[in-house]
């Protein structure tokens, strides 16, 4: 059933309200087997409306939710899963080869990572950003190995808050 049908189905519903309405305007006063006849056939018009409302609105809700992956989905082929060093996994926006005609338009879009987290669980593509520690690394051993000096450097993803060292 499409929403089409279900508002035809909601017409026809109305529609034998009002006719429910005009018998009971029309034989006054009426006979209390009609009446409660009516009255009986009225409230499982009405019962019947509110289902065909409550299926209307799940229709739109799925509706929505298919646009919505739909759209993810959509998003996701402009994007490889790749793996930034040490594992970590992020999305890799590729950037479309440039031809330079007006029939392969340049991307508007840089070269970037997405969260994969994100990406994967919410269906929402977080750009990551990337960022450097605040405190520099002090040369020297741990646990054996050297430590260069230096910044470390990482993308981290606004929306989940995960850190991807590189
Ligand atoms: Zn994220």
């Amino acid at each position: 059933m499409d929403i089409t049908q279900i508002s035809s189905a909601i017409g026809t519903l109305s529609g034998a309200v009002n006719l429910v309405k005009i018998i009971k305007a029309g034989m006054n006063p009426l006979p209390d087997e009609i009446a409660t006849s009516l009255a009986e056939l009225n409230q499982k018009l009405i019962n019947a409306q509110i289902a065909v409302m409550s299926v209307n609105k799940i229709i739109l809700k799925q509706t929505e939710e298919l646009r919505k992956l739909k759209e993810t989905l959509s998003q996701k082929n402009n994007y490889s899963l790749v793996d930034i060093g040490k594992g970590r996994l992020v999305y890799r926006y590729n950037v479309p080869p440039v031809r330079g005609d007006s029939s392969d338009p340049i991307s508007s879009e840089p070269p970037h990572y997405a969260c994969q987290v994100c990406f994967d669980r919410d269906g929402i593509r977080s750009v990551l950003q990337r960022k450097t520690s605040p405190t520099p690394v002090v040369a020297g051993r741990s646990m054996g190995m050297f430590i260069a000096s230096g910044e470390i450097n990482f993308f981290g993803c606004l929306n989940c808050g995960t850190e991807f060292q590189v």
